[in-house]
């Protein structure tokens, strides 16, 4: 994926012609910082005087262009919230209804108060009717059905295989904290997370109202099945083999696998008929779940279940647990210090709960014309330059290029907004009950994807919303996915950003690198029809192989907050499609009229601009707590390095800024890395 976790939305295109943007107004120019150099430190040279004339708001745990195009979208969110929560005659079952509806539940904080843990209460004395292992797997599928995934998640996706086929996947999982590591590492920083989240699950279990000294004992339970799942679960970057991740057996082979689950039952429940096989992502990790079931009691596994289903829901409950929430997940995790106003939380949780309603209304009424035909025609240039550009890799033998070619010509650009939406008219959405809301979603979410079985593949289908400030590319459908907000640029609202900007951001840093996803270390892996399935020679994937252990020797050596490597290994998929999208963008932007004349704007060269917007596209500063537990938890390195790393190994670099031997940034010719 491109990007973070955040969405998008408003912009400039009005079939306007291009003018020049003054400079006073002009963002290319107002972030740079002229205080440190080009060739010290690129990312903080293109963005330093914008971080230090922005710090972080209180209520969030990182500033720059994702928030800022965030706060964007979010007013419109807030705007189309509040219309359909204004109109009470909305016809029943309409959009209109359920969003003014559920975003009127969840201000509804009276009705909220007064249920307290009301809403979960049945779900509650099931666990607590548990009697033996084969109740606690019957509980756990029934929790599946809400949404609530313990132990291990088990899914509806695509055969990686067989790309033309839905298959059931089972995937490790189950712990509370964002990785494996957090259970095991001995830094300070992850000692004090540990300790903090065993305080805070005590403290949920106090407000379930047990006492101390039994919350304390139930979190100590919790903890050990935890630490033991934690255990058994692949690291980070072990988990990005598309081959050792996909281990396909029968159902009856798993069962036994498992020991003590019968997974025949758990699919019946689910209501997933004749099941013959399932994809395990890693079989030694269902190997040691199924010894961990019998070393702890029925007692503890109660516990463990009760914790998952409060800590599921806990941001749509009362205030006591959404801020015992926020002040473990939110301020210890990830160092922000206060919570937004409530409305605010609601339009996000609205536009996360019914986001794929949210932006029907949104590509209505709210996205400037243009837009879709605009996007893919950036997608397109690009397309066609990456073509001309495998031609020319000398790497390459001319039997891979052609099959490298021939996908590059099938990958499918979904762009702006779906053609079909996704039907949610079972769903019932009402005034007075915020949790059931959330409930219903998520129970409609989970047959949704258990219906798929057995039908042919929906190539329709979108994972992200217009709405949504993201992008990504989808091997089994060699498809890339961008989201009509991508249009955005802050600071040239109301006209068209230059191409320097346009091929930066939205050429290089989008449809280059969503593209290039389709050819790194794991999308290389999958072939035109998104199967997986070896289609290079083997000398080609030596020496692809060779490339790629550079990128990951290139980023392991960054340091982060004092003594954190970035995780090359975990982010080397990321760093190939960052530095493809950079080389990509920069030859399509050669192509225009201001990259081929070298046309200067407000006192910087064509190709300074194209690099400085690139730069801006990563624009992102961090709340230490985030960025630590971004290096633990995410297969993005920190935008600092999604800046940095790639720029160094391109020659054009260099000459736009005058980068010389013995700069910081100073990397010789021969260590360059080429790739796509
Ligand atoms: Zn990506």
């Amino acid at each position: 994926m491109k990007k973070i976790i955040f969405a998008a939305s408003v912009l400039f295109i009005s079939a306007c012609s291009q003018k020049t943007i003054d400079k006073a107004s002009d963002p290319i120019v107002n972030h740079i910082d002229s205080t440190t150099s080009a060739g010290e430190n690129f990312f903080l040279y293109a963005n330093n005087n914008w971080f230090k004339n922005n710090p972080i708001h209180s209520t969030e745990n990182s500033n720059g262009i994702f928030r800022t195009i965030q706060d964007t979208i979010n007013s419109t969110v807030f705007a189309i919230c509040q219309k359909a929560a204004a109109t009470k005659d909305a016809a029943e079952g309409s959009n209109e209804q359920k969003i003014g509806d559920f975003y009127s539940s969840g201000m509804d904080t009276l009705t909220i108060e007064k249920l307290g843990v009301q809403p979960l209460q049945e779900e509650l004395n099931q666990i607590a009717a548990i009697k033996d292992l084969n109740g606690l797997m019957q509980n756990i599928a029934s929790l599946n059905k809400i949404g609530v995934s313990p132990l291990f998640n088990l899914f509806v996706g695509r055969d990686d295989k067989k790309s033309s086929e839905y298959a059931v996947s089972l995937y490790q999982g189950g712990i509370g904290l964002p990785d494996r590591d957090y259970y095991f590492n001995s830094d300070a920083r992850t000692v004090n997370i540990r300790n903090e989240y065993q305080k805070h699950i005590t403290n949920i279990f106090v407000l379930i109202g047990e006492t101390q000294n039994n919350a304390s004992q139930k979190t100590n339970a919790v903890f050990q099945i935890e630490t033991a799942l934690a255990k058994a679960s692949r690291k980070l970057a072990d988990t990005r083999d598309p081959y050792k991740n996909y281990n396909k057996m029968s159902v009856a082979q798993l069962s036994k696998l498992s020991k003590n689950i019968s997974f025949e039952n758990m699919l019946s429940i689910y209501g997933l008929k004749n099941v013959d096989s399932i994809i395990v992502g890693q079989p030694e990790f269902v190997s040691a779940l199924g010894e961990s079931l019998t070393k702890f009691t029925i007692v503890d596994w109660q516990a463990y279940l009760t914790w998952n289903v409060i800590n599921n829901y806990a941001s749509y409950l009362n205030k006591d647990f959404e801020r015992a929430n926020f002040n473990f997940y939110s301020t210890t995790m990830s160092g922000t210090k206060s919570q937004k106003p409530r409305y605010k939380r609601i339009v996000e949780q609205t536009d996360g709960a019914l986001g794929e309603l949210v932006g029907q209304i949104y590509v209505a009424n709210y996205l400037p014309k243009g837009t879709k035909e605009k996007l893919l025609e950036i997608g397109e240039n690009i397309r066609t330059v990456y073509a001309d550009h495998i031609k020319t890799l000398s790497w390459m033998s001319a039997e891979t290029k052609t099959k490298a070619l021939s996908k590059l010509a099938k990958v499918s650009m979904k762009v702006g907004y779906p053609d079909k939406w996704k039907d949610l008219s079972s769903v019932k959405i009402t005034r007075d009950a915020y949790l059931t809301n959330i409930k219903n979603i998520n129970q409609w979410s989970f047959e949704r994807s258990i219906q798929k079985y057995g039908k042919p593949v929906d190539k329709t289908e979108w994972e992200m919303t217009p709405q949504t400030y993201n992008a990504y590319y989808n091997p089994v459908d060699n498809e890339i996915v961008v989201p009509a907000c991508n249009i955005i640029v802050p600071g040239f609202e109301g006209q068209m950003p230059d191409d320097a900007v346009l091929y930066g951001i939205i050429g290089g840093s989008t449809f280059g690198h969503e593209i290039t996803h389709g050819f790194d270390d794991q999308g290389s892996q999958y072939d035109e029809d998104g199967n997986l399935k070896d289609w290079w020679t083997k000398q080609d994937r030596e020496k692809f192989t060779e490339k790629t252990k550079a990128i990951v020797a290139q980023y392991s050596a960054y340091v982060v907050l004092d003594s954190m490597h970035v995780n090359g290994e975990a982010t080397q998929g990321e760093n190939i499609a960052d530095l493809g999208g950079v080389v990509i963008g920069y030859e399509a932007f050669k192509k225009t009229k201001q990259g081929k004349n070298n046309e200067m704007i407000n006192g910087l060269t064509a190709d300074q601009r194209y690099f400085l917007a690139y730069g801006y596209a990563w624009m992102v500063n961090r709340r230490p707590e985030n960025l630590a537990r971004q290096i633990m938890s995410d297969v993005h390195s920190p935008s600092e390095f999604r800046v940095n790393g790639p720029v160094v190994n391109i020659d054009e670099f260099y000459k736009a800024f005058n980068i010389q031997k013995g700069d910081k940034l100073w990397r010789d010719e021969s260590q360059r890395i080429k790739i796509w």
